[in-house]
């Protein structure tokens, strides 16, 4: 399960990875579309961990996922 937004309905929705329809992997995110229950298609970022970004202060990191 995972937490997106709706933006059909105006509010976090929990999801199941089933509603996944496309994970796209760019430079320094994750682009992830989904579809919600509602039927609206959405999408979100989320930092791409990466080796660099592991090695960082771990407030770093937390910093940038509540930026997403
Ligand atoms: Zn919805």
């Amino acid at each position: 399960m995972f937490a997106a937004r709706c933006d059909h309905e105006g509010t976090r929705v929990l999801l199941t990875e089933r509603r996944i329809t496309e994970v796209r992997v760019e430079r320094h995110h994750i682009v992830v579309r989904f579809v919600c229950w509602c039927g609206y298609e959405g999408s979100f970022r989320e930092p791409r961990l990466s080796a660099s970004n592991l090695a960082g202060p771990p407030h770093d990191v937390f910093g940038r996922r509540q930026l997403a």
